[in-house]
């Protein structure tokens, strides 16, 4: 009789999975409710009665939060009304709160472009980390030149601070934007792997000996992985975003600046994601016309500025994905900073017959001022 019933009764474990679901949607719901208190308050003025910098700030004192669970909060707040159907799927235990951030978040982003109906069936399918993936795919495809403009800004915010301790030590803190941070992980990871079973050191451990392996000349020739449709690397609209190992999806100009001097191992994908261009090809320049091109110009051909060719890349005048080829004549050195601006920053280069070049700023700018914090 006894095993009659074991037969039939939940195991502990499937106990447990359920008490962990069941509590994880009171949570949800109880931190939906959160987020609309959380927006009422930041539209008032009770945290500046506080004497309060901002909501968030009150919000991380007096509910014990870190800033970014605080915007979030009053994000959801604000857009829950535009976002019935996400409201509705975290009620009924289909999508959680997490979901429902980056929806808020992506809602604010696309504006008028934004279709809650395609993405609320995303946040079904997905993890709310692949969600995320899947909203800055969606983000691009709306508007490139604004998801350009945004990578942009995230780059003026990159700082590198070194100080040397009394006792000699060096102490690094910094941020980097997720390209310049993939290209820093994409170096270290290889360096920074176990070196075998008996290696006992941790992984900050290990990341600090890569670091000084790289700065010792010891690094790998390691390139980034990048995964791209031809769509994408035109701009055009609708395209999604490039992917790329250890970033979060990268716009349009970036691609086009990494493919551009071929540091990176590139996979082309036609529309219907068939890969189509795998590694390096012709459109590489060759290490001899690498030597004359460093022989030719000596260094970063910008106005004044003397960054040697081991630190610059071969810029493509014009480039490949319009024709253009990798013979000397197209080709001219521009520092890593300067192949940045012409590629990202919307700078133009024009070259006159007789050698030096003329740079043209940028006269348009694309996207909204940024809102922050995250
Ligand atoms: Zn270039
Ligand atoms: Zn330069």
């Amino acid at each position: 009789m006894l095993a009659t019933q074991d037969v039939y009764s939940p195991s502990p474990n499937d106990l447990l999975r359920e008490r962990l679901i069941q509590r994880q949607r009171v949570i949800d719901l109880q931190q939906v409710a959160f987020a609309r208190d959380a927006a009422e308050f930041a539209a008032g003025n009770a945290w500046d009665e506080d004497g309060s910098v901002s909501a968030i700030d009150w919000l991380r004192f007096n509910c014990h939060m870190n800033a970014g669970a605080a915007a979030n909060a009053i994000a959801v707040g604000e857009s829950l009304e535009q976002l019935p159907e996400s409201h509705q799927a975290v009620v009924d235990g289909e999508i959680g709160f997490a979901h429902l951030a980056v929806m808020a978040r992506t809602a604010e982003a696309l504006d008028d472009r934004f279709d809650e109906k395609l993405l609320v069936e995303k946040a079904k399918e997905n993890s709310p980390g692949k969600f995320f993936y899947i909203c800055h795919h969606a983000r691009h495809a709306a508007d490139p030149k604004r998801y350009a403009a945004e990578q942009s800004e995230q780059v003026e915010q990159r700082r590198l601070k070194l100080s040397t301790w009394m006792d000699g030590s060096l102490l690094i803190s910094g941020q980097l934007d997720p390209v310049g941070g993939a290209a820093v992980l994409t170096a270290l990871e290889p360096l920074a792997r176990k070196s075998g079973a008996d290696d006992d050191r941790c992984l900050e451990q290990r990341n600090a000996d890569a670091l000084v392996e790289l700065a010792s000349g010891g690094g790998s020739q390691a390139q980034i992985q990048v995964t791209s449709s031809i769509e994408t690397l035109l701009a055009l609209a609708g395209s999604p975003a490039a992917e790329m190992e250890f970033s979060l999806p990268v716009s349009s100009k970036t691609i086009e600046r990494l493919a551009c001097d071929s540091s990176i191992a590139r996979v082309l994908l036609n529309s219907e994601s068939q890969v189509i261009d795998v590694g390096r090809s012709k459109r590489v320049v060759s290490e001899p016309g690498r030597r004359a091109l460093a022989a030719r110009d000596g260094h970063c051909r910008w106005t004044e500025c003397d960054r040697p060719p081991s630190r610059s890349a071969a810029h493509h005048l014009v480039h490949w994905i319009h024709g253009g080829t990798s013979d000397l004549d197209n080709l001219i050195l521009l520092c890593h900073r300067h192949h940045r601006m012409v590629h990202e920053g919307g700078w133009q280069i024009v070259r006159s017959d007789d050698g030096p070049i003329v740079t043209i700023p940028p006269t348009v700018t694309f996207g909204a001022p940024a809102r922050g914090p995250d």
